[in-house]
């Protein structure tokens, strides 16, 4: 009996002597099976080939990767606050290494985790921590292992700590999640994983519905995202994936970004 990982998602599924004939995660139009057919490895095997590199972003916060690319390519941010640590989003692998590291920080108080292309192992990172696990019920349809440490939040937001709060903006996924912070010098970070989607130039975000299937959401979605984050003030945004991080007038560009996408829905440019 081994747990299964999907090589094209991350996601982990229970202990079984067989891997699962398919991956709802990659079944799903917002993600994909790739033309190579679903294909499985092993936590062990993937600790044999691959590590967590480690980026600090600013004071307080840092990125976990794995390398070489892993599923999505997807990365974790560890936030350090005076109130314990906290694991926004999660990939797949976790190896003695990055254990050792994020004990001797302090381990985890809490992991909070945006939508289900996110789940990967968090049932076991959450066990090596003993640390709950935050989704929002919206998506609990998409949870493929379970684990006693998740628990289902509803509602609009979730107060973490005095600094920390999760907000449905929803969009991609019915309870897509972003993390707010007050930040280290108080102006305000949000992490976005893909409910804003941080683009290349870091000077605009985008919405989808399915990224990798290119399929929008409608103006009326785009603009109830940017609504929910709209009371929220934040200077820097984090986003899904390395190199998407917005270091200044966060707020603005998604306001702007948001009008712009819905203008263009709207009808040709004027
Ligand atoms: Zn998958
Ligand atoms: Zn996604």
């Amino acid at each position: 009996m081994t747990i299964f990982l999907c090589r094209a998602c991350g996601t982990s599924f229970d202990e079984a002597d067989e891997a699962p004939e398919i991956c709802p995660i990659c079944s799903d139009e917002r993600q994909y099976v790739p033309a190579s057919g679903q294909a499985w490895t092993t936590p062990e095997k993937l600790a044999g080939t691959h590590r967590n590199a480690w980026l600090q972003l600013e004071p307080g916060l840092m990125a976990i990767q794995t390398v070489p690319a892993f599923a999505i390519n997807q990365r974790a941010l560890l936030l350090r606050t005076p109130l314990g640590n906290v694991l926004w989003d999660c990939i797949a692998l976790i190896d003695d290494a990055t254990k050792t590291i994020i004990d001797a920080l302090g381990g985890l108080t809490a992991i909070a985790i945006s939508h289900p292309h996110y789940y990967t192992a968090m049932q076991d990172w959450a066990a090596a921590f003993d640390a709950p696990i935050y989704l929002h019920a919206a998506d609990r349809e998409w949870i493929c292992r379970p684990s006693d440490d998740i628990r289902l939040w509803e509602d609009d937001a979730l107060v973490l700590s005095s600094a920390i709060t999760l907000v449905r903006g929803g969009g991609h996924f019915a309870g897509g999640t972003m993390l707010h912070w007050s930040g280290g010098d108080g102006k305000g970070v949000l992490f976005a994983g893909d409910i804003v989607q941080v683009t290349p130039g870091a000077d605009h975000v985008s919405f989808m519905w399915s990224y990798p299937n290119m399929l929008p959401l409608s103006a009326a979605e785009v603009a109830d995202v940017a609504e929910r984050l709209a009371p929220w003030p934040f200077e820097r945004i984090y986003g899904a994936f390395s190199h998407q991080n917005v270091r200044q007038g966060g707020q603005e560009i998604v306001a702007r970004s948001a009008q712009r996408y819905i203008d263009r829905l709207s009808g040709p440019a004027q």
